[in-house]
């Protein structure tokens, strides 16, 4: 029988191996390098800029598991794994990519070859940001609700209608957008339009809007006014599969929502770990109090629960199988305990955990959304409870 490990041995994914180390090092590099010195001004100006996004397209980090024929990396999951854990540890969120890989994987699962010619290799250079427009102001989780119109007009269809809350929405060159091509038909009135926004006549970006946390993320709201929108543009060039193109890419978003949540929880105890061994009160440091050992027990335990449960998601949808109720409970399990854990970091802080310097009080306030974007956790349970039968 082999000998049990000692302790404090550090947890590696099943799934990481040599050559993915070897990204890691390079994607931390990157996001040390290019993005960490700029964070506290794109927080400022609430969007992280074209720039960033140029440059990262240039280094062959967007993309990455999309096939090389359409201009990607050629990689699977695991490469945008690797990114979203090596942002959203430090704090880094302002940078939507998890929102241009899901519209990018929109392009690629539904479009038709020319459409996956045409925008994938922009995408994967940076040069077309991603965005996915669904959420209007009187439809959020009930998606049957979009009235955003789209009405065939000889070879184009023009649209109209209003989005809120777009994650990219400022900076986003080409965009999924959701409308009613019949509304009389239902969800099966539901068609996709991919929307390319540089100069696009009767297309207007509103306000960011100003938000509890995730600052450096341009989260707007868009207006659509007679769009003119080739009909080659509709994904897929077929109407009224939206809903069906919508449900069908669900596991894969809920996925990358749950692997931020741990990433951020993973990033929040170490920092705490960190900070309790050097803050002092009553003669000794904080690490010392056995309240303060049962709290890292308690979140440290929590974390890896929701890493192995991940792990596992990410093993299932690469080879295929991770089905909607699974990710779904991911998203609701992990982002739910993400606040619980990040609360408890921001109360070993003391009256530090409240400023916003501190990454654990910015990992606290991004953590918020987790439960209502990308489904809200309310809408997972229903989903999980369907598959009970
Ligand atoms: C920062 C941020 C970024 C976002 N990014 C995007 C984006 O990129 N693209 C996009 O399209 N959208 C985006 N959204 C929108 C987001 O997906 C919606 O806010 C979310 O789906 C909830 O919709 P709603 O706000 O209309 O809430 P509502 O649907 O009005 O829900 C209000 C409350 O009612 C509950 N509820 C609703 N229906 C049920 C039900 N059947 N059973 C039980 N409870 C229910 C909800 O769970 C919630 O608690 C973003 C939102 C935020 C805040």
């Amino acid at each position: 029988m082999p000998s049990a490990p000692t302790s404090g041995q550090p947890y590696v994914s099943p799934w990481m191996d040599q050559d993915l180390t070897m990204f890691r090092e390079a994607v931390a590099r990157f996001v040390e390098g290019e993005m960490l010195p700029h964070d506290e001004h794109w927080r400022k100006q609430k969007n992280v800029g074209h720039e960033i996004w140029r440059k990262a397209g240039a280094q062959g980090l967007l993309c990455t598991d999309i096939p090389a024929e359409y201009g990607g990396a050629g990689g699977d999951f695991r490469h945008e794994a690797v990114i979203y854990e090596e942002m959203q540890r430090r704090g880094l969120v302002g940078f939507g990519q998890g929102v241009h890989s899901i519209c990018a994987h929109y392009i690629l699962n539904h479009g038709t070859e020319e459409q996956k010619q045409r925008f994938l290799p922009r995408m994967a250079q940076g040069e077309l940001v991603g965005a996915i427009a669904m959420t209007e102001p009187g439809a959020g989780s009930d998606l049957q609700g979009v009235r955003t119109r789209a009405v065939k007009d000889g070879d184009d269809y023009l649209i109209n209608g209003s989005k809120i809350f777009i994650t990219n929405g400022y900076l986003a060159e080409i965009m999924i957008v959701v409308t009613k091509t019949d509304p009389a038909q239902g969800a099966r009135g539901t068609s996709i339009f991919l929307v390319e926004t540089p100069g696009l006549a009767g297309y207007r970006v509103g306000r960011i809007l100003d938000k509890m946390g995730m600052q450096a993320q341009d989260t707007s709201e868009l207006f659509f006014e007679d769009v003119r929108v080739p009909a080659a543009n509709l994904l897929g060039g077929r109407e009224g599969q939206g809903f069906y193109q919508l449900m069908s890419d669900l596991p894969y978003e809920r996925l990358i929502v749950a692997l931020g949540g741990v990433a951020a929880m993973e990033g929040g105890v170490q920092a705490t770990k960190e900070y309790v061994r050097e803050r002092k009160a009553f003669g000794k440091t904080i690490s010392e109090f056995q309240n303060t050992k049962f709290k890292l027990a308690e979140i440290a335990t929590q974390a890896r629960i929701a890493r192995v449960f991940v792990d596992r998601c990410i093993q299932d949808l690469l080879e295929g199988k991770l089905d909607t109720a699974t990710a779904s409970m991911a998203k609701y399990w992990i982002t739910d305990t993400q606040q619980q854990v990040l609360d408890e970091c921001v109360q070993l802080h003391g009256g530090y955990g409240y400023m916003n310097e501190y990454l654990v009080t910015r990992l606290f306030a991004d953590a918020r959304v987790q439960r209502i974007y990308g489904g809200t956790n309310e809408i997972m349970k229903e989903l999980i409870a369907r598959s009970l039968g």
